[in-house]
Parts: structure tokens; sequence; C-alpha cells
């Protein structure tokens, strides 16, 4: 079972903390970016005729802000070229404000069954600091568009001056706009965007502060009904995402566009970053990737146990040494004396303890060889 990935990199405008491949100005270039990812996606199902996908993830970037007919499109092409399950979950990204009724008619009609909304924050100053092209009403009447669809929305925390009350007034509106399922993403202010600056300023939160807003909010999401699987990610039961489950459990992807990743057949690749370069590679049937990695030996164990420990599943250690023909606890000896008072076992699961999960990279870090 595989997942595919689609990159669309086009936005209305640029987000101050923003880090991802997306180009407010290129939007003139959608048509012909299309047209080499339907390319791409023909040329991959190719080269993996025998992967069957479970999972399409419409991502970017801002997917919603291009003619649907050109993601349906997307859709009709993956289902053309490759084995898709009838079951398949299908999401696509969307900014409120850059949805009408027939865009997700449409979208529903090629089998989307995903909504995934970008919300960020329930407060238009906010929003509008970080330059974001919505309101919170934007957010409710693209809800209100999506009634009885399976809803996702993003929310940041670590902003300036956040609260905790705000970011559950936040929540509030989510719950308001029927989601079923939440992410919440520290903003990680990332050298070169504006918000930097704000960050250099010490006008955001602290990584003190925004770890009590995190555990503030995680209390709060617990008590409306939503468990935590994944570090960031919060679902009513049964609207887990399955496509990043799938990562999580370091399953196969395919990822087609600008900037998009793989993981197929013990490959990691990853393909240009630049608009140009990736039309120019496919128009000429040249490989659009920039970097390829076989993962092997203790890379791949690492890679296991990093992805594993940050759900709420944990690492499964009969199947880890089935999978690398070790024993976990002699090969690991050192690292669980260690770091074990953080973590928790049950029989063959491996889990790091809830409280200790917003944290987990230092203790994941221990079992990097
Ligand atoms: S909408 Fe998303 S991808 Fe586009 S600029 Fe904002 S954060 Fe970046």
């Amino acid at each position: 079972m595989a997942g595919i990935y689609i990159h669309v990199p086009f936005c209305k405008q640029k987000c101050t903390y923003c880090d991802f491949a997306s180009y407010p100005r290129e939007l003139s270039k959608a048509e012909s970016y299309f047209a080499c990812l339907y390319r791409e996606i023909q040329g991959r199902a190719k080269q993996y005729p025998n992967k069957i996908i479970d999972t399409v993830y419409i991502g970017g970037g801002t997917p919603s802000v291009v003619d649907a007919n050109l993601i349906a499109g997307a859709i009709r092409q993956v289902k053309k070229c490759f084995t898709v399950k009838k079951d398949a979950e299908i999401t696509i990204e969307l900014n409120p404000g850059t949805v009408d009724e027939q865009k997700i008619k449409l979208y529903k009609q090629v089998g989307i069954n995903r909504f995934s909304i970008g919300l960020q924050t329930g407060f238009d100053e906010q929003l509008k600091k970080l330059n974001r092209i919505h309101t919170a009403k934007d957010f409710l009447q693209c809800c209100n568009l999506l009634k009885g669809e399976n809803i996702s929305a993003d929310v940041l925390i670590g902003l300036h001056d956040q609260t905790l009350e705000q970011v559950k007034k936040t929540v509030d509106l989510a719950l308001a706009g029927g989601v079923s399922h939440i992410s919440v993403y520290a903003l990680t202010p990332e050298v070169g965007t504006p918000i930097y600056t704000d960050y250099l300023n010490g006008e955001l939160l602290s990584d003190d502060e925004t770890a009590d807003v995190y555990d503030g909010v995680r209390a709060y999401l617990k008590e409306k009904g939503f468990e935590r699987y994944e570090v960031s990610n919060f679902a009513k039961a049964g609207f887990r995402s399955r496509h990043n489950m799938n990562y999580w459990k370091r399953g196969e992807y395919i990822g087609v566009g600008v900037s998009a990743s793989s993981f197929v057949d013990g490959r990691r690749f990853t393909n240009t970053f630049k608009i140009d370069e990736y039309i120019n590679a496919v128009i000429y049937n040249k490989s659009p990737e920039i970097s390829s990695d076989v993962i092997e030996g203790s890379d791949a164990q690492f890679e296991q146990i990093m992805l594993a420990l940050r759900t709420s599943d944990g690492l499964n250690i009969k199947e880890f040494n089935q999978n690398f023909s070790v024993d976990f606890d002699n090969e690991y000896k050192e690292v669980l004396a260690k770091k074990m008072r953080f973590m928790e076992r049950k029989g063959d699961i491996l889990t790091i303890k809830d409280e200790y999960l917003y944290v987990q990279n230092d203790i994941i870090l221990e079992f990097m060889k």
C-alpha cells in the first residue's frame, strides 16, 4: 500500500512565516505546471507499476487557488495510471478565501473526501499580521460549504503575544466549523522569512511559553473528545489522517511536483524546488529529482524509531526486530537505560510518555548511531 502526494506550488500571497515551496507570482504558470504534473504521474506509474494507492494528498502552496479543473485532472490522472483503492482517502488542502461552491462540487465529484483547511488562528488581527489572505469568518464560510464532510483544520501556536485562551477560542471556532481533526503546529521562525526578524526581536512566544500553550491546548482538545495520535495531530475516533499515518509507519509514498519527496523501494528522493526547472525537466524527459538516497542499515532503523515514537501507537519492537533482523533491547540497551524514564513499555510496544511527547526530539536523537 502506498500514498501519493501532489504538490501545488502556488499561493495568492506569501505568509510571513512561510518557508514552503510556494510562489505567489507564478500563478500564470499553473496550466503548464499541471500538464507536467500529469506527465510525471504517468511516468511514476510506469516506474512503479505494482503499487496499490491507499491515500492521495494534494498539498501546497494553496491547491484551492488554481482552477478546480486542474485539480480534477490530477486526480483523474492518478486514478487512470495507478491502481487506487475504492475507499482511498483523498485529501486536499484549502485556504479559506479561495473556495466556492463550484470548486467544492467538482472536488467531491472526482472523489476528494477529506478537506484540510489552513485556519491558523481565529483572530483576524493575528491573521493579518501573518499576511494570511482570509478572516475567521471566511473559515466558517468554507466549513459551511463542506457541511457533513471530513474536515481538518491547521492551528498555529507560538504567535506574537498569543495566549492559551486565544488558542482555545481558535479550537472552538474550528469545532463550530464541524472539524473532526486538528493539527497544532508550533511556529518555526525560519531564517529568511519576515517573521524571523520578529523572532530576533523577541516578539514571538519563547519555546517554554509555546510549550505551555501546547500543553493547555492538548488538555482542551482531550476534553473535547480529540485523541492525540501524533505530536501535532489530534482526531476524533475514526478520523486520523491515513495519509500521515502511512508516513509515520514508514510506508511508501510517491511525491509529484515541485519539492515533492518520495520514499519507494527503500529510496528517498526529492524533486527540484524551482518551477521552471521542474517544467523543463519533465518536458525534456529528464528526471526532476535533485537528491536521491537509498536508506539502509542503521539509518533505516533510526528512521523507523524516530517516526514511530512521534505517535501514540509507538514502536512495535517485535515488528522492528523482524524487519531488521536485530534484537532491539540489546542493540539499544544503553539508550534504554538512559532514557527509559521518559518512555513506557507495554508488551512489545514502546511509546514516549504522554507528558514528554512534545519534547520527543531529545529522546529520539539518542537512538541515532
Ligand atoms: S498559504 Fe501556506 S503555502 Fe501559501 S504562503 Fe501561506 S503558509 Fe505558505
